[in-house]
């Protein structure tokens, strides 16, 4: 943060705590203003690390415009004059959610799915309590959609988006690949996003370019690459953990943590971070039950063109992931390379690569956070892979992922604590992205409208 915004904040603070703010100041009309008042906080600070500090009982959370400006006890911060006031009692509020391996649907109507999709999409992460979405794969125009999103033109999680893929068919040459990295950097994408079928002559010219244009590259490991050099070359993520289990025969032999040890050293020692999409994977190897999949009543979203695609995946029984029988010793080893990573203190960031296979956006976080839980990943360190570590991965784009004065008002009020119980995560009280709230009579009025929308459509098949 800069010394001049650091100094507004800080003189935002100081106004609150003073007795007459009101609407006397012109410039503080206080419309702008929304308080949640005696609510238990969550900071997700890293410096609130003690099971005593990790929640702040009975605060007030003071929001203006898309900051929070203040947090502390009622007797130290007034409520502003004119300020809406969300009663916040026996409720919990903490930093809204990041889906770190998402997509948004191109803004061009394609394969017959309604006009209506991408904005559903947006409505949905929101919905689920994602405020902030990586997008893994670039369109044409979705960088006039993060700005229309970022500048409230549209409703929608607020996007940081890896471009158009890196793969066997975009590249040509090395020469060519850094042009590519140089053109997307100035384009204005967030990341590159990197795809299956890259030689490694290729890989290394990208990751070369990229560190001296100072832009991330993350996504697949190309098998002609392999996950250590991935990892030794500077891939910013190593998502869905499919490049461990190629270099190690994880797909149909059982695997130890000792075999697992030198990778997950390797990874925590060049601070790569990882994104597991674990839900999503069970699906893809063929390890999930495919009834219960179908029976996800978050499906009643999804318009029909998208799930019949689904289905069939289910019904194929292949693909370059699926391992058919062996799924289930594929599964318990991704498991266990998860409980590994977590281990060694690797980070691990949030993530389900909705909307793919039964991953409806934002709601799919209920099927990735129990196999999160189930990797022995704790409560507290499940909410800061989807919060805190989401900011300071972006530390360089905004300030977000903490309650605490200065952080963009991306924020989750849910009705019980999550340290006890992570369920309450997904049927929020309400959600705040960038200061503008959603209350749950108002989300569930969005949801009910996407499923009407939904159940109209297929009257129309
Ligand atoms: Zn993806």
């Amino acid at each position: 943060m800069s010394l001049k915004t650091l100094l507004f904040w800080s003189g935002c603070w100081i106004l609150l705590v003073l007795p007459h703010l009101s609407a006397a100041q012109p410039l503080q009309t206080a419309q702008n203003y929304i308080v949640f008042d005696q609510v238990h906080v969550l900071p997700m600070q890293p410096e609130h690390v003690t099971p005593d500090n990790r929640v702040l009982r009975n605060q007030r959370v003071v929001i203006k415009d898309d900051r929070i400006i203040a947090v502390g006890s009622a007797a130290e911060l007034a409520v502003p004059a004119g300020a809406t006031v969300i009663d916040g009692a026996g409720r919990y509020l903490l930093p809204g959610l990041a889906e770190m391996h998402g997509h948004v649907p191109p803004l061009a109507d394609f394969s017959g799915v309604p006009k209506r999709y991408l904005d559903d999409v947006l409505t949905l992460y929101l919905a689920g309590g994602v405020t902030t979405v990586r997008g893994m794969l670039g369109h044409d125009r979705q960088l006039q959609l993060k700005d229309d999103i970022a500048s409230g033109k549209r409703l929608g999680p607020t996007l940081y988006l890896a471009g158009p893929s890196f793969n066997q068919h975009t590249v040509t040459s090395p020469e060519q690949a850094r042009a590519r990295v140089r053109e997307h950097k100035q384009q204005g994408w967030d990341l590159l996003k990197i795809h299956p079928g890259l030689s490694l002559e290729h890989y290394q010219a990208i990751a070369d370019e990229a560190n001296k244009q100072n832009i991330d590259f993350a996504g697949h490991v190309p098998e002609a690459v392999g996950i250590e050099q991935a990892i030794l070359l500077g891939s910013r993520t190593i998502d869905h953990l499919d490049g461990y289990m190629a270099a190690l025969g994880g797909f149909d032999k059982a695997l130890t943590a000792a075999d697992m040890a030198p990778l997950v050293a390797l990874t925590k020692k060049h601070n790569v971070a990882v994104v597991p999409t674990e839900a999503l994977w069970q699906t893809i190897i063929g390890a999930a039950d495919s009834e219960k999949l179908q029976a996800y009543p978050e499906l009643q979203y999804m318009p029909a063109q998208v799930i019949a695609g689904w289905q069939r995946y289910l019904q194929q029984r292949s693909g370059s992931y699926y391992t058919g029988d062996t799924a289930l010793i594929h599964a318990e080893n991704r498991r266990l390379l998860l409980a590994e990573l977590y281990r060694a203190g690797v980070t691990i960031l949030l993530g389900t690569d909705a909307p793919q296979l039964f991953s409806v956006p934002g709601l799919s976080l209920r099927r990735e956070i129990p196999k999160m839980v189930d990797a022995g990943i704790s409560h507290y360190d499940i909410l800061r892979s989807g919060t805190v570590l989401v900011g300071k991965y972006f530390a360089d784009k905004d300030q977000f992922g903490q309650v605490k004065a200065g952080q963009r008002a991306d924020l989750l009020l849910v009705n019980g604590n999550p340290l006890d119980d992570l369920i309450v995560l997904y049927q929020p009280a309400g959600v705040m992205v960038r200061g503008q709230w959603f209350s749950r009579q108002q989300l569930d009025s969005l949801l009910a409208d996407i499923a009407a929308a939904r159940a109209a459509e297929s009257k129309n098949l």
